[in-house]
């Protein structure tokens, strides 16, 4: 499973959201085609990637709902949960807390790090945010392996170093500003302006 694609990893947690709604609406079975058209791929892009989990459907029914959530859990999922930290508690971080706080159970935001003395030793949407300096002690403490970057793009570069001086194991970057890491540190950049000009420009084209 280490080897799995990039994208299929991607595209299983979509699935994965997709047959949990599914699930909500008692639904049992479902088709390639069906998460196919929710997904707007192909059905045999989801074939392709269910089969790579080992995972086969029926013709009749397609595939069971319950036992493809379990599966793609196993998968995507660490067993005893992963903590994650935030680093820059402004508006991102905050909105970032909010959103995950409460629902998923396999990650959890376990300590969020700030310099403002306001905003240390508060609690955001039930997370605890601590002053920086801590942060090696509290990342050792409370287990932490995921970090998120969401601080002024100036100070991305010297928190992406604490973090990996820290022992953290993957890494969400959301500044604008891109980074290095070491070969034993996963890091995935979301930068949300090219998004929204990749979006403007095929607006533009059409
Ligand atoms: P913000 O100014 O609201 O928050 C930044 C926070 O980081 C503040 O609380 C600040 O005290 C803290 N901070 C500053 N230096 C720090 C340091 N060295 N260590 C720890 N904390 C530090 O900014 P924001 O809008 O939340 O954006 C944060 C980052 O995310 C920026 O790089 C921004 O470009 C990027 N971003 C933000 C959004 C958004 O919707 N707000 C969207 C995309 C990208």
């Amino acid at each position: 499973m280490k080897h799995l694609p990039h994208k299929t990893i991607e595209r299983l947690s979509q699935y994965r959201r997709a047959l949990l709604l599914c699930q909500a609406i008692e639904k049992t079975h479902i088709f390639s085609h069906e998460i196919a058209k929710i997904q707007h791929i192909t059905s045999v892009q989801v074939r392709r990637d269910i089969m790579l989990i080992g995972y086969n459907g029926t013709l009749r029914k397609g595939y069971n709902i319950a036992n493809l959530i379990i599966l793609i859990g196993k998968i995507l999922d660490d067993e005893k949960g992963i903590n994650v930290a935030i680093v820059g508690m402004g508006n991102l971080g905050g909105a970032i807390t909010k959103y995950f706080s409460g629902k998923r159970t396999k990650l959890e935001i376990a300590a969020a790090f700030d310099i403002n003395p306001k905003k240390i030793g508060k609690k955001y949407s039930g997370v605890e945010c601590f002053h920086l300096d801590q942060i090696k002690k509290i990342i050792k403490e409370k287990d932490i392996s995921i970090g998120i970057i969401a601080v002024p793009s100036s100070e991305t570069i010297s928190i992406k170093d604490i973090l990996v001086n820290s022992g953290i194991k993957g890494i969400l970057n959301y500044t604008p500003k891109p980074v290095n890491v070491p070969d034993n540190v996963y890091l995935e950049e979301y930068d949300m302006t090219t998004s929204l000009e990749k979006v403007a420009f095929f607006v533009k084209m059409h």
